[in-house]
């Protein structure tokens, strides 16, 4: 069993404290960007970005920003599909896992076990359920800019059956519906991931009847 630990690098880019806010879910991102470049980048006040936790191919995971205090992850919301959104700044109530990668890429499976590692220990220590809703891609806050943030590769299914296995609960999805999902995408009606039990706003379903009619050759 490999023993996973923290090691603190820290940021100048984050706001101290989370405005009388506690996080309620975790965001999965992907850097888009190797290291060290990437952590160079959120640890350059130019950028204003940072997460609280990004985590490296090997397998390392660095903390950028203390749980406490409120990351500059994911402040702008372009047609966000998360049903928690408030409103309000979702740093806030959020806490956000970087992992190095670049775009569409595949997390390595010491990423992988790291990754699901640190999702377990932040959900013991913020008591977050195991859910679509609590546990989210930043595509879902930004479907516009974010679309492929993380990516159709990043393994949701099986860090949900792996999370739910470990907490031996009956909670998440059912199956079939992730497999009615899977299934839409892979006929192109969709071209995200899209939380099987979330209402469709208006553009979604139009969205899927265009997809649709192309496929039709209409
Ligand atoms: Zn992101």
């Amino acid at each position: 069993m490999v023993q996973f630990q923290i090691q603190w690098v820290g940021t100048p880019n984050y706001t101290s404290g989370r405005g009388g806010r506690a996080p309620v879910a975790i965001v999965d991102h992907i850097t888009a960007g190797l290291y060290p470049g990437t952590l160079n980048w959120m640890q350059n006040p130019a950028a204003q970005a940072s997460a609280h936790y990004l985590i490296l191919q090997d397998g390392r995971i660095l903390q950028l920003v203390r749980d406490e205090d409120t990351a500059w992850a994911n402040g702008y919301v372009e047609r966000p599909t998360w049903r928690l959104y408030d409103g309000t700044n979702p740093n806030r109530y959020t806490l956000s896992i970087e992992h190095e990668n670049l775009s569409g890429g595949h997390l390595t499976e010491a990423q992988y076990q790291a990754s699901l590692w640190l999702h377990k220990q932040l959900i013991e220590r913020w008591d977050i359920p195991i859910s679509r809703d609590t546990i989210i891609g930043h595509n879902q806050i930004d479907t516009v800019n974010r679309p492929h943030d993380p990516g159709l590769e990043f393994p949701w299914n099986r860090l949900f059956l792996d999370l739910q296995e470990w907490q031996g609960g009956e909670q998440g999805v059912e199956t079939w519906k992730e497999q009615l999902v899977a299934q839409a995408r892979q006929a192109g009606l969709i071209t995200e991931y899209h939380n099987p039990d979330q209402a469709a706003p208006k553009w979604f379903v139009l969205a899927v009847a265009l997809n649709l009619l192309k496929k039709l050759g209409k």
